[in-house]
């Protein structure tokens, strides 16, 4: 059964009955705001819907009519929620424009097929058209929607895949399985798990993601250290172009069809149909958290654990800023977290302090010699056990946190989002060359002299070779001005990144939002390749304009 999207937020995160507990607390506001260098944080709620006015859609009725007959005339709508909801990401870019009301990028209607066959038939009507198809999965995309200019195209559509969310089949001897594209993570996930399965994708986005969308962003879940990211699980795949069906196959030798597609980010068609490999759900599943005495010292658990040979499920570790700024939403510690935090100061564990998140899954007898091996080396250098405790925490809010964006949001706090991923020996360089490079460019962009940019640095998604760092950049916003403000918070960090040996992104992908630096990440031949390849598959130019490809 597929989402209820008029239950979801059309410009920001998630539920729109979900309320943030932070969001009445004036003491967390007056203390946010002191961290800031601002006197105060006041309101600065989203425009809401029904004062807007969407562009004028562009369909034709005759082009309508002929949609109509391929996928049915239910399943073709233009109403404005629809619109509106289709017309964005969720990266921090999207989320300002939605909330000024910005509605330029709307889709002129947005089509549901059921099938395959109705995604191919649909395409093929759009490349004669010449009307800009966008493929939607659950829209929390995170570096910038397509930008199909209205005067380039006859019109846009929202090509959304939520209807196709059928497990076509589950092979508990070859541990595989047939999906939809269109499915989104819970329910994937509770369909195997009835068979005793699991894929083990679980991004922060988890719940309104779908296996479409992680395909062509070829994303990775919080346990890729052992399941992988998108590529690594992803067998085969059915990719529906303007041209016709791609189908991958599963040939071992040769070049790899499926990589090709994934990553893609829909510019080359439309994901339908995907076989991907399970693992048995976990009989053993245990986070535990570890105070280490810096981020040195945390990278460099992480790094030797991953090159050991009984690897964590998942590793994240939260620098001492990431840590400070979490602990200020907490404005009431109790006597033990009081006396906790000072015993922990006299043993050494001061303001440079990070926290490390090792996870251990899988069946009993391995997963616990994982775990043993892992304090082990973790007490070796120095860190302390902390048990159980911050890893419940983090599961009870793994997801919730992509709401407080918007909490910040309401309050004149901006949070952009930056990602990247190194080897181990470049990794430890980035944080402070990412922090400087912010400092500058929030000097000339913040709202008043003495305002202050927070840069909290998560390292992730480790593997033998390196691991990501993702930055959550939290300033005070400019209102007037917004989003230059953040294009320039965002260059500046993305700048300091590749400058320091960091990739473009980890696991967000390219977007809008980078393709500036696409050219810089490939080279001119990497996307001479790649435009090959866009012009076979999409020779008119209709899917995901703007994304990806300069
Ligand atoms: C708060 C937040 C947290 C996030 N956390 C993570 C994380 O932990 N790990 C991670 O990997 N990513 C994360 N992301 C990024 C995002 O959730 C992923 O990129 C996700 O895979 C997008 O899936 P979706 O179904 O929402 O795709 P959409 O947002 O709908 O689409 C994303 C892109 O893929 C294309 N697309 C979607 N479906 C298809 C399809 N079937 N065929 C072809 N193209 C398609 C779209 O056209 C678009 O270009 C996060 C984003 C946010 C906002």
């Amino acid at each position: 059964m597929a989402q209820d999207r008029s239950k979801l937020r059309w410009n920001g995160w998630g539920f729109a009955a979900h309320k943030d507990d932070i969001a009445g607390r004036e003491e967390v506001w007056r203390r946010l705001a002191a961290e800031l260098g601002m006197p105060a944080l006041l309101a600065t709620p989203p425009r809401p819907l029904d004062e807007l006015k969407l562009p004028a859609a562009r369909l034709s009725s005759a082009d309508r009519a002929m949609l109509a007959a391929i996928v049915g005339a239910d399943q073709l709508r233009n109403g404005d929620f629809e619109r509106a909801f289709h017309a964005q990401g969720r990266s921090y870019l999207d989320l300002l424009r939605l909330r000024s009301g910005d509605l330029s990028s709307a889709p002129d209607a947005v089509v549901y097929p059921r099938s395959t066959e109705e995604v191919l038939a649909v395409l093929a009507l759009a490349a004669t058209r010449h009307i800009a198809v966008m493929p939607f999965g659950g829209g929390s995309g995170a570096v910038g929607w397509a930008n199909a200019m209205r005067s380039d195209y006859e019109a846009a559509l929202a090509l959304d895949l939520s209807e196709m969310d059928r497990v076509i089949e589950i092979d508990p001897v070859a541990a595989t399985a047939t999906v939809e594209a269109g499915i989104a993570g819970p329910a994937l996930e509770n369909a195997l798990k009835a068979k005793g399965h699991t894929l083990g994708h679980f991004p922060q986005s988890f719940e309104f993601s779908t296996l479409g969308g992680w395909i062509a962003q070829s994303g990775a879940g919080q346990a890729s250290p052992r399941y992988g990211r998108a590529g690594d699980w992803l067998l085969s795949v059915k990719l529906a172009t303007p041209v016709g069906l791609l189908e991958t196959g599963h040939l071992p030798a040769g070049p790899q069809l499926k990589d090709i597609v994934c990553g893609s980010e829909g510019v080359l068609g439309v994901v339908t149909e995907a076989v991907i490999r399970l693992r048995p759900q976990p009989f053993f599943s245990e986070v535990h958290g570890f105070l280490c005495r810096d981020l040195h010292t945390g990278l460099e658990i992480m790094r030797l654990s991953m090159q050991s040979d009984c690897p964590p499920a998942l590793l994240q570790l939260a620098d001492s800023e990431a840590l400070r700024f979490c602990r200020g939403f907490d404005m009431a510690p109790t006597l033990l977290q009081k006396l906790g935090n000072t015993l922990r100061r006299w043993r050494g564990y001061g303001e440079a302090s990070c926290l490390l998140l090792a996870g251990f899954e899988g069946d009993t007898q391995t997963a616990v010699a994982a775990r043993r091996r892992f304090a082990v080396l973790a007490g070796r250098h120095g860190a302390l056990a902390l048990g159980r405790g911050p890893g419940e925490d983090w599961r009870r809010t793994r997801f919730r946190l992509p709401y407080r964006r918007d909490t910040l949001l309401d309050r004149g706090v901006g949070v952009e989002i930056v990602e990247t991923s190194a080897g181990w020996s470049r990794l430890e360089a980035i944080p402070a060359a990412v922090r400087q490079a912010v400092a500058s460019a929030a000097e000339e962009t913040l709202p008043r002299e003495g305002a202050r940019a927070l840069v909290l640095c998560q390292a992730a998604h480790a593997d033998v070779n390196g691991a990501s760092l993702t930055f959550t950049i939290v300033f005070p916003r400019r209102l007037e001005g917004d989003i230059a403000q953040a294009q320039k918070i965002k260059a500046a960090a993305t700048g300091a990144i590749l400058a320091a040996g960091g990739t473009l992104s980890h696991h967000h992908g390219i977007g809008r939002d980078h393709l500036a630096w696409m050219e810089r990440e490939t080279g001119k031949t990497g996307l001479d390749v790649l435009g090959a390849i866009k012009k076979n598959l999409d020779p008119e130019g209709i899917m995901n304009p703007g994304k990806l490809l300069p």
